[in-house]
């Protein structure tokens, strides 16, 4: 460890004072703790936000959805409006970290946790996500767990996040508060692609707060659910991963939500899965072709070529699982 200030902010205004000067938040910190002992991350000041009132979920008349940036993990995944009208968001954190971890982190701090990649986390490494312009040794290196979508030649790291996967197909908001006020953001804008500056991770701006992930309303019935695979059961991240949400009436699919983990750098929508799914009868048949779309533009590396089938395979029987089948 390193000296560092830590403050704890007792109201927003004082939050946003402290980040505005550079104050770094925390509230469950699970992942930046962590960090900092590795000394990978070095914030001077920490700024506790974890007193802020923001550990509410709320559901609206017709389905809407908002979670405070503060909730607990284990909290969304077990409240009772999340669980019967998005299984997918329940399943996607109930398949994440341990039980431990779920009790501690927050859903702010869990859209916002870093890489896994190896390299990331071991400083006498070249990572141009820790030290711009040193390099990416991931690129020719061990990459069997790395990105094949949205990557650069900078960069080829995955998102870790599985709730941030239900969150992308369910084209859930962002809400920030900043200085200069309240902003949403769409979620496929807020979490970045590496491109050149791979350093750059969330559209925030500085001194910018989460203070809520937002869930438009969706036509009922809806019936969604979530997909991990991975190399051990429990307390591991995603190989691949699929999250499905489907609106089926009269025999047809009207609307289709999917998006993929463990293959992009940000959590992965699926468009023409969903294109190719609109307005047609579910069948197993339907399910293959659509899911053969899965990985369009994938750029496998040296070692991770196998996700290219996996993910297919992943989203169909998701596809299956939650839309069923003739
Ligand atoms: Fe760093 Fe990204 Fe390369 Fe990993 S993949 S070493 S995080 S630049």
């Amino acid at each position: 460890m390193y000296p560092f200030s830590y403050t704890k902010a007792a109201d927003t205004r004082q939050a946003l004072t402290a980040g505005r000067n550079g104050g770094r938040y925390i509230a469950g910190g699970t992942t930046l703790v962590d960090l900092m002992r590795e000394t990978v991350e070095r914030p001077r000041t920490l700024v506790d936000i974890s007193a802020l009132p923001l550990r509410e979920i709320t559901v609206a008349k017709r389905g809407a959805l908002r979670i405070g940036a503060l909730v607990r993990m284990a909290d969304v995944a077990a409240h009772r409006g999340v669980r019967a009208l998005y299984p997918v968001i329940s399943e996607a954190l109930e398949l994440s970290a341990s039980a431990q971890l779920r009790n501690m982190a927050t859903i702010g701090g869990n859209i916002m946790q870093r890489t896994r990649c190896t390299y990331f986390r071991d400083v006498n490494a070249d990572c141009n996500k820790r030290e711009p312009g040193s390099g990416c040794a991931a690129l020719h290196g061990v990459n069997r767990t790395h990105a094949i979508l949205g990557t650069s030649d900078d960069c080829v790291a995955t998102h870790p996040s599985d709730v941030a996967v239900a969150f992308a197909a369910l084209e859930a908001t962002v809400v920030l508060l900043g200085p200069d006020g309240e902003r949403t953001v769409p979620f496929a804008n807020f979490l970045l692609k590496p491109g050149s500056t791979p350093n750059r991770e969330q559209a925030l701006r500085r001194g910018e707060l989460i203070t809520a992930v937002e869930i438009p309303a969706l036509p009922r019935p809806l019936r969604s659910g979530y997909l991990k695979v991975r190399d051990r059961q429990s307390y591991e991240f995603a190989l691949t991963s699929a999250a499905v949400a489907l609106h089926i009436s009269g025999g047809v699919i009207r609307q289709a939500r999917v998006a993929a983990g463990g293959v992009g750098t940000v959590p992965w929508k699926l468009p023409a899965v969903e294109r190719e799914l609109i307005g047609k009868q579910p069948s197993d048949t339907l399910w293959a072709t659509a899911a053969e779309r899965a990985a369009d533009g994938a750029r496998p590396l040296q070692h991770n070529r196998f996700k290219v089938e996996l993910l297919k395979r992943t989203v169909e029987r998701q596809l299956r699982i939650v839309g069923g089948g003739k």
